[in-house]
């Protein structure tokens, strides 16, 4: 069979309806697609091994002559073992299969085999179990670098590996991409060469040279496109002059006094909002390092120029809390202060947008509704998007379109999420950073423990004891239907579950306290009373899924306790954490798992370990990948597959150089040589319109 990149895996061999459905999930539906399924890592099974000479640790390839015709015994109903006696010149090898009853066709007496698995010693005799095994001589997965790949149930490693193996000679039919001159001045290897060897490396210096040009390919196309977002936005025009005011103004509204570092940052800001650039501030602060504030800043100050400012936020449940913080905060210098969510009713929504657009509102909080077709502002100066990690590159672009006519709005983004400092430059290169380095004074540090459930009741005696000395709880539950491929069935479930635990809860064990519901598919109105009234201290525990997981602020809480811990990435369990721990009192947070995977437990240590955002970030990305970093691909980047990007520092570097000096000669790409790569540019940025006007 002569495979092309168009040829459908159903016409491999081994790959039946069923298969291909698995295959399908995997993002794998031609043979084309396999070429880019890269292995996500390696087994080294070059050295071929005597039997006497096979180290005991781990797994290795063991070369040996089949001495006798295998047995077939059944050991019990649904239980069948094979037998057989593998040797070489001075040891013999003893080999059990279960339930492979097929390997007493295919082992023949006389013949060499090389048997890939873990060796044990028993006495003198040396033995392995179930060892994956083929012919001496024409191999194609032992005596090789083997790939291992990703892989969903049903589909074993051997058979992606071998469906790659069949697909890799087409992998000479495709045209190089990256343009000849850029290829030669950073010594990368051609496209060919690089997918063969990613998928089965002749040796280590050749898988180093594939990763190395494939992953230059990746961040550069990354690179061109995130240059392209910024050139866009240079062009877009001056910026509007903010006056500077008596900072003293603004301090004397705050209830306390700022940190050095809130007040650097907002001065750093001030200084941004009165240049006549547009300001591009990321600013980034733990959680309950008093973003807030510094955004409340900026809104007073472009208030007081009689300019607009609009704050997104990614739930309603924080809208509001800044609806009603903001607007206590801010009304009496005169700031007035507006919220737009789903929320509204439809008349509410024509008076609020009535108002925006009359120059009657200052500030206006709201949701992703703020950058609805509907709004339109009067004099719109700043927009600040909170927790920006919810808000890509994408929505950034649509809300800095929003201010119409030839002004480009100042854009301030807040985020807890400690962005670890290669993935920031990527996301964020085109923007200018902040750090709010110092929590406020007084707080003392969470503590944090990994419990399991025999130590339920203990925790439940914990709840009433911090509600007895007048403190708030929250429990959190995995999410309702957040998790796109459970589907809709099973969200239905897990909604069932955290409404009858919270029943359960209140009925059985605390009937003496008031347990709240809080969750996503609850009606505006009803997130809304359920979340004042914990606000207002009449729930006393909460029960919610994670829509408190960012910027939730209700200081008297002290305690969080989250089931499953596990089901939650790092990342998350530290936004989660941080809803508690923003008061006086100290905190505790809990986190209850039955995990049996070491490696889980691992990762609640690591949580536990430590409260530093950078650290337990740095963890999440090493542990999950920049893909899933953001959960849902929320953050607007596009999907990259191998770019490593805790470790590649020198290479982005030097492909954002790359990017700049093609696109110094050729700005907008037009040159014929350099069409695949606005092509493939293209490609990568198809979910983030415009980006190319
Ligand atoms: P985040 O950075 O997580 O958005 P917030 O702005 O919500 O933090 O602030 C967390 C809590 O700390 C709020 O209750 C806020 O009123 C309080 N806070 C902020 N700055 C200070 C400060 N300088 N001194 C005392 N409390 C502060
Ligand atoms: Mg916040």
């Amino acid at each position: 069979m002569s495979v092309t990149r168009d040829t459908p895996l159903t016409s491999f061999p081994g790959v039946g309806e069923a298969r291909a459905k698995k295959l399908e999930k995997l993002g794998l539906t031609a043979a084309g697609d396999l070429l880019t399924y890269y292995p996500r890592d390696y087994e080294d099974r070059r050295t071929l091994y005597s039997i006497q000479d096979a180290p005991l640790e781990g797994r290795v390839c063991v070369a040996a002559v089949i001495a006798e015709r295998p047995r077939l015994a059944a050991l019990r109903q649904g239980l069948d073992l094979v037998k057989a006696r593998a040797v070489d010149d001075a040891g013999t090898l003893d080999l059990t299969f279960f339930n492979q009853n097929y390997v007493c066709q295919s082992l023949r007496p006389g013949e060499e085999y090389i048997f890939y698995g873990a060796v044990e010693k028993r006495g003198s005799l040396h033995a392995m179990v179930n060892p994956i095994f083929e012919r001496a001589g024409g191999q194609s997965f032992t005596g090789c670098i083997m790939p291992v790949y990703p892989l969903t149930a049903g589909i074993s490693n051997h058979l992606l590996a071998s469906l790659v193996r069949r697909a890799l000679p087409c992998a000479a039919s495709l045209s190089e991409t990256l343009p000849q001159h850029i290829r030669q001045e950073h010594r990368l290897a051609s496209l060919e060469f690089s997918i063969k060897n990613i998928h089965f490396p002749e040796h280590e210096e050749a898988l180093d040279l594939a990763k190395r040009r494939l992953t230059f390919e990746e961040l550069f196309y990354l690179s061109v496109g995130l240059s392209f977002l910024r050139d866009r936005r240079d062009r877009a025009g001056g910026g509007l002059v903010i006056r500077p005011q008596d900072k003293e103004a603004f301090l004397s509204l705050l209830p306390f006094a700022p940190t050095q570092a809130q007040s650097r940052v907002m001065d750093e800001v001030a200084a941004d909002l009165s240049s006549g650039r547009p300001m591009n501030r990321l600013v980034q602060g733990d959680v309950g390092s008093g973003k807030t504030a510094v955004a409340a800043c900026a809104g007073w100050l472009c208030a007081a120029s009689g300019f607009q400012t609009a704050l997104m936020a990614p739930t309603e449940v924080l809208a509001e809390q800044h609806f009603r913080s903001l607007s206590q905060l801010l009304a009496p210098a005169g700031v007035r202060v507006g919220l737009l969510t789903g929320a509204l009713t439809a008349a509410e929504k024509r008076k609020t947008h009535a108002a925006l657009a009359a120059g009657e509102i200052d500030l206006i909080v709201g949701t992703h509704a703020l950058i609805s077709a509907g709004v339109k502002f009067s004099r719109l100066a700043l927009i600040v998007a909170d927790e920006q990690h919810r808000f890509g590159v994408a929505q950034r672009a649509a809300l800095a379109a929003k201010s119409g006519e030839d002004v480009t709005p100042h854009v301030l983004v807040m985020s807890a999420t400690p962005i670890p400092r290669t993935l920031a430059l990527i996301i964020y290169g085109d923007l200018d950073v902040s750090v709010i380095d110092q929590l406020p004074p007084g707080r003392t540090p969470i503590s944090t423990y990994v419990v399991r459930e025999d130590k339920r009741q203990r925790m439940y005696n914990f709840v009433r004891e911090q509600v007895g000395q007048g403190r708030q709880v929250y429990i959190i539950c995995p999410a309702v239907g957040e998790d796109p491929e459970a589907g809709e069935a099973s969200a239905a479930t897990e909604l069932k579950a955290v409404k009858s635990y919270t029943e359960k809860l209140q009925r059985e064990v605390f009937p003496e306290l008031t347990v709240g519901l809080l969750h996503g598919k609850m009606r505006p109105k009803e997130k809304e009373a359920a979340m004042s009234a914990f606000v207002r201290g009449e729930t006393q525990v909460l029960v919610s899924t994670t829509v408190v997981e960012v910027g939730v602020d209700v200081p008297n809480a002290s305690l969080i306790i989250i089931e499953n811990a596990d089901r939650f990435g790092l990342s998350q369990l530290h936004q989660l954490r941080g809803r508690v721990g923003r008061g006086k009192h100290p905190s505790h947070c809990v986190l209850i798992t039955s995990t049996r995977s070491l490696e889980a437990m691992q990762r609640l240590r690591t949580l536990a370990s430590t409260t530093d955002g950078f650290k337990i970030s740095e963890e999440d990305l090493k542990a999950r990948g920049p893909g899933d970093f953001f959960g849902n691909r929320q953050h607007g980047l596009p999907q990259m597959k191998l770019a490593d990007l805790a470790g590649d520092m020198r290479l982005l570097s030097e492909t954002q150089e790359a990017a700049r000096s093609l696109l110094a000669g050729d700005p907008q790409l037009a040159l014929p040589e350099n069409q695949p790569v606005l092509e493939r540019v293209r490609r990568l940025f198809a979910d983030t319109p415009d980006i190319f006007n």
